[in-house]
């Protein structure tokens, strides 16, 4: 395990898909239904460390069906995006953190770490093979989505010995435009995502399956996202769906942020902690502090808070218009994204996007291979 920084990839590249339908994918990418020509793996087991690392074409993987991940849900994963630059160049967004959060969400499901550097060295060599799917319209961008999964053939109850990073990538466009559409929040007062000493600070795949009949339910009561309230008493908001919350409060002094604290249950978003530098940054304060449902509904009734949104790497920011649980409703301001909310988003899409300067060190710039 102590070589690793210095693993070398075997390149086998693949027959692309045909420039022109290229083109047309990238015209108007959707969300994870379009990949691109490559993937990057490596394999890990005991005795070697990691080991193995390849950039072939993008393939199914052949799996026996006693692979331990089918069963036991030992896969983690990150999402994160890369930016177009004019000068031939791709932008990663704070990729350092990702591979942090990676090996974090690892460590919790008692699966092996993978150097910082070998995760950075992945991206760059999906960037190098496939850079020319990173869109260049503003909003739009290449989503990378690095992940690990338990891949020994055994049904023992038990940490499995041999694992599997993939890499692969898929144009994306913004959840949130220039005129980002409000989501309405489904407030869950019937399930949990996540309880004091369990998973939910790491991004592990069972947080997700065992959150989608609480978005069923959202979905059915007309709302896009699910709020997600603490486990003990459910009265603190913590999440949205798979992004964090932020709300705007009105004081004498102007407007200031509050987030929920991480108190251990939510994810540490790397939107989140953006947005935090970001808005103290542009000057307004902000705090870690926890709020209750019921204190969020008076406030934005006595009008004391005047915006809220949703923060994740896939949406950037989405503004929250409503929100609504079995027993109320109501809507955040007015219904539509506010000028606090804007402002952080034009500021965040600016750095991505290489229109303001890069002021925290957060892009980092790969060579890619030339025309988008
Ligand atoms: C990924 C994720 C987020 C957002 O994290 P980013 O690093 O900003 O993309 C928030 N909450 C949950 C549950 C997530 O899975």
């Amino acid at each position: 395990m102590t070589n690793v920084a210095a693993l070398e990839f075997a390149w086998e590249r693949a027959e692309p898909i045909p420039a022109e339908r290229r083109k047309v994918l990238l015209a108007s990418p959707g969300f994870g239904d379009t990949y691109s020509d490559h993937m990057v793996t490596m394999r890990w087991q005991a005795e070697q460390g990691w080991h193995d690392a390849r950039v072939t074409g993008l393939a199914a993987l052949s799996l026996h069906p006693a692979t331990m991940a089918f069963h036991y849900g030992q896969t983690v994963f990150e999402g994160l995006k890369a930016f177009w630059r004019p000068n031939g160049q791709r932008a990663l967004f704070r990729p350092t953190d990702h591979a942090r959060r990676f090996n974090r969400s690892a460590h919790r499901m008692a699966m092996p770490r993978l150097p910082e550097e070998s995760f950075l060295a992945a991206l760059e060599a999906m960037l190098r093979a496939d850079g020319n799917w990173v869109p260049s319209a503003r909003g739009h961008s290449f989503y990378l989505r690095p992940f690990m999964i338990a891949a020994e053939t055994h049904l023992g109850n038990r940490p499995a010995e041999e694992y599997l990073f993939a890499l692969i990538g898929s144009p994306a466009r913004p959840a949130s435009g220039a005129e980002p559409k409000p989501i309405r929040l489904w407030a869950s007062t019937e399930y949990i995502r996540a309880a004091p000493g369990g998973t939910g600070a790491v991004k592990c795949g069972g947080n997700y399956g065992g959150s989608y009949i609480a978005q069923q339910q959202a979905a059915a009561h007309d709302c896009d996202q699910v709020v997600w309230l603490d486990a003990r008493e459910r009265r603190y908001v913590e999440e949205a769906g798979g992004s964090n919350l932020f709300f705007v409060e009105s004081t004498t002094d102007g407007p200031r942020l509050r987030t929920p604290p991480l108190s251990g249950t939510l994810l540490a978003g790397v939107t989140r902690d953006s947005i935090l530098r970001l808005a103290r940054w542009l000057g307004y304060p902000v705090s870690e502090e926890p709020l209750t449902l019921d204190e969020w509904e008076q406030g934005c009734r006595d009008g004391r808070m005047t915006e809220a949104f949703a923060c994740g790497t896939a949406r950037a920011i989405a503004p929250v218009g409503h929100v609504a649980s079995a027993q109320r409703e109501w809507s955040v301001g007015d219904g539509t994204a506010g000028p606090v909310t804007s402002r952080l988003l034009r500021a965040l899409l600016d750095i991505q996007y290489g229109q303001a300067p890069d002021e925290f060190g957060w892009m980092r710039l790969v060579d890619g291979p030339g025309e988008a």
